[in-house]
């Protein structure tokens, strides 16, 4: 079992395959991927051998991200091996969605069990403006297809800015009385690179918290494996609400979630110095070894993350790790 020095368990991985996105989010890439690096991603033998060793470590749930996932073509193979992993029981990804009437039957078909888009406006032209694309229909296109499929969870997550939704939300709200996903509001976190962006657009939850609850929203209780979220429900609306706050007090009290980047380096945090390499270990099939070094490694998983200071530690912005 993954367990740190501070008896925080570890039943979630979430798992980079690329680091490549073709969306220029202007809190992440506001100028598009650059390649700064040669590309040398995990191979399927590589990460068959990696959801394995996690597998056997006591992790339940695995979420594919990036940099965009779909932009690996062989993506459909990679759901189907975490699927076929002994002791996963969920296998999610988190994607942009730029082409997810396409795609998904794929995920669908290769077994995925829940997918979390991203929408950081349900307006077009703002989506647009966030993004540096057109694809807000696809995209909405794609959920209801999702939905309509009805077997595979629906997330939405959407990053609060000062400027396009911090405020006013009731675009979302009304969105929400007829339209069966979980939102998630996630706010705003300090990378390397957009400092001065998070200076200017930073907004906190707890206001949308507080007023959810003043309108009757319930908090719903947290699973074991769940996300950071703090999970709100009202009767008269068919989607629940999250808020996602990383600079509230104990945030990393839940901590339950280990990364790999798509390079096979082990991140503790998603605000660490550096990823720690696998990559040797994941060349032989016999696991034992590589199940060794993670633990081994765990033991130097910190307390908390340092935001607040706002030290933002290795991470340049968040498709080098998936968020
Ligand atoms: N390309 C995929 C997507 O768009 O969902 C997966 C990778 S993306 C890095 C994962 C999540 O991180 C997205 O929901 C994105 O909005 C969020 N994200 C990226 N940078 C962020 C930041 N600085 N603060 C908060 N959330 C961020």
């Amino acid at each position: 079992m993954l367990t740190d020095n501070f008896g925080r368990r570890f039943y979630y991985l979430r798992l980079s395959i690329t680091d490549v996105c073709n969306f220029r989010c202007n809190y992440c890439l506001p100028d598009g991927y650059q390649c700064d690096q040669p590309r040398d991603f995990m191979s399927l033998s590589e990460i068959t051998r990696l959801t394995k060793a996690f597998g056997q470590l006591g992790t339940e749930k695995i979420r594919i991200t990036g940099g965009e996932p779909a932009l690996r073509k062989d993506l459909p193979d990679v759901i189907n091996i975490c699927k076929q992993t002994p002791g996963i029981k969920k296998v999610a990804i988190t994607s942009n969605g730029f082409k997810l009437p396409e795609h998904l039957p794929q995920w669908l078909d290769a077994g995925i069990d829940a997918i979390n888009i991203s929408i950081d406006s349900l307006d077009p032209r703002q989506f647009h403006a966030i993004t540096g694309h057109d694809k807000l229909d696809t995209i909405l296109k794609g959920i209801d297809m999702a939905l309509a499929h009805g077997k595979t969870e629906v997330k939405i997550n959407a990053v609060l800015m000062r400027e396009y939704n911090g405020y006013d939300i009731k675009t979302y709200l009304d969105w929400l009385k007829d339209t069966p996903v979980t939102l998630r509001f996630i706010e705003l976190m300090q990378t390397g690179d957009n400092q001065e962006f998070f200076d200017a657009q930073h907004v906190k939850g707890s206001r949308i918290k507080q007023n959810l609850i003043l309108d009757g929203w319930q908090p719903v209780l947290r699973d074991k494996s769940a996300g950071p979220a703090q999970e709100f429900y009202h009767p008269d609306y068919q989607g629940k609400i999250g808020l996602i706050m990383p600079y509230s007090k104990d945030f990393c009290n839940t901590c339950n979630r280990l990364r790999v980047s798509s390079s096979g380096k082990l991140h503790l945090c998603l605000f660490g110095e550096q990823g720690l390499s696998l990559r040797e270990q994941l060349q032989g099939d016999d696991v034992e070894p590589l199940k060794q070094q993670i633990l081994s490694l765990l033991g130097d998983k910190k307390a908390t993350h340092y935001l607040h200071d706002k030290l933002t530690g290795g991470t340049k912005h968040l498709a080098m790790l998936g968020g």
